[in-house]
């Protein structure tokens, strides 16, 4: 996977003191090669490489951090910028505002259209309105309407009409008597691009002059989410793109490209499908979540620096065993509060980072997952795996936390544990145990 190649890419340069011309051009061929299987397209991971080693040809590498460091800066922020730098937000320029919601069957529109209503009504303080304007299929405006029931946000339909551009037209008149300050309306979905479903929401698109256009893809599609994001824009001009699926293994090397063939902001991602599973899109989150996990060398070669030799073995023998349990996760939280400098670490951690970015970090930071763990069985705590429905509930309950909390704890667990595992398998991991003291 990338985060190997990356590894295995850094490696070519370690050890060297500076960056020169032949390193860099044998690390970037490498980088190249792990963001095209990343999903990255051609030309842009050519011209990112490009860009990447002008960068670092004129940098020296001071003595505190190996050249594989500074290319990991270096890569993580252009690929920031290539992703548009900065969050872009949604625009509210009138009343109501209307969004029009595009994209191929199944990319995830219309549990996407629930997301954004109960995000804009939760953080956003807005009166959305949803529009089921995806007439082909009965079950799809149920399917709206389910959502909207359970988000408690109305729901537009007219089942008697067969015309879309009348029903989003209706929606949007609907939206100004009940005052609704935004209009989001989930169209029909096509199996591939499909010249009569175009057109419809062409004439949709026409009759109601969306605001914002959002188009969404699944980022499990890879390459195929950049060629369709190239006919849409074609087709509608949209105002951003919504990666959903990204809450699995999916790498997000999509998001690089879509960001660089059509040059329209990614304004959102899905991350599960839960109503709640929304996040606004960070270019520099995704750029750490492209480059993987080479953090995680560099946390585990400070923590190493904390750890006496015997418990540092023991854990590395666990971890390619895979045997790695929440008593040893329990016992590298103590670690890390010993070591200080805790927001700086906390980044470090795949998962645990995540879960803190917003926490102001003091001694209190670990608390809610040591009480998940403490409410543990020994059992439990060194058989992660069995750790099913029943006991999450009694943990939930037992360590005062939400099953939420539990479920994210367990699956930030688990991303961790492959982290570790894959850590532990190429040079980085042989390369830490020869500098063990
Ligand atoms: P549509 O045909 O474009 O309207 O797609 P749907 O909204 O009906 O979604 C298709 C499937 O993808 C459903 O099973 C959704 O639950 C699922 N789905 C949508 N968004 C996400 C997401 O972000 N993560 C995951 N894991 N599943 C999603
Ligand atoms: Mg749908």
């Amino acid at each position: 996977n990338l985060s190997d190649k990356l590894d295995r890419a850094f490696k070519v340069l370690k050890g060297q003191g500076s960056i020169t011309e032949i390193n860099v051009a044998e690390t970037m061929k490498e980088i190249r090669k792990a963001l095209l299987d990343a999903d990255v397209n051609y030309k842009t991971a050519k011209s990112f490489t490009d860009e990447v080693k002008q960068k670092a040809l004129g940098e020296n590498v001071l003595t505190t951090i190996s050249p594989g460091q500074l290319l990991t800066k270096i890569m993580n922020d252009e690929l920031t910028a290539l992703m548009g730098g900065s969050t872009s937000e949604l625009n509210f320029p009138a009343t109501p505002t209307v969004i029009l919601i595009a994209g191929l069957n199944g990319a995830g529109k219309t549990t996407f259209s629930g997301k954004l209503a109960n995000f804009l009504k939760t953080q956003k303080n807005k009166k959305p309105l949803l529009v089921a304007d995806d007439i082909y299929r009965p079950a799809a405006i149920n399917q709206l309407q389910v959502l909207g029931e359970q988000i408690g946000i109305p729901v537009y339909a007219n089942l008697e009409s067969k015309d879309p551009v009348a029903i989003a037209r209706e929606g949007i008149a609907q939206a100004k008597q009940n005052g609704n300050n935004v209009v989001i309306i989930d169209t029909a979905g096509r199996l591939a691009i499909d010249e009569a479903m175009m057109r419809e929401i062409e004439q949709v698109k026409a009759a109601v002059n969306p605001h914002e256009i959002l188009f969404v893809v699944d980022a499990m599609t890879g390459q195929d989410a950049v060629n369709t994001a190239k006919v849409f824009n074609e087709r509608l001009d949209f105002t951003g793109a919504v990666l959903t699926k990204l809450d699995g293994d999916t790498r997000g090397g999509a998001a690089l490209s879509i960001k660089s063939v059509v040059n329209k902001p990614i304004k959102f991602i899905g991350t599960g499908e839960k109503m709640e599973a929304l996040d606004v899109f960070h270019p520099d989150r995704m750029a750490s979540r492209i480059l993987g996990m080479g953090d995680v060398v560099s946390l585990v070669e400070r923590a190493q620096q904390q750890f006496d030799e015997k418990e540092a073995a023991e854990l590395q023998k666990k971890i390619r065993k895979n045997k790695f349990d929440f008593n040893d996760f329990y016992s590298q939280i103590q670690q890390i509060k010993k070591m200080g400098n805790m927001k700086d670490l906390m980044g470090m951690i795949p998962g645990v980072g995540k879960m803190m970015k917003d926490v102001e970090i003091g001694d209190d930071a670990f608390k809610g997952i040591e009480a998940i763990i403490q409410s543990m069985t020994p059992y439990e705590k060194s058989n992660p795996d069995s750790i099913n429905q029943s006991r999450r509930n009694r943990i939930a309950q037992g360590s005062g936390t939400k099953l939420e909390e539990v479920n994210r704890l367990i699956k930030q667990f688990e991303d961790m544990r492959k982290v570790m595992k894959q850590v532990s398998n190429p040079a980085a991991m042989a390369n830490l145990m020869r500098r063990m003291p």
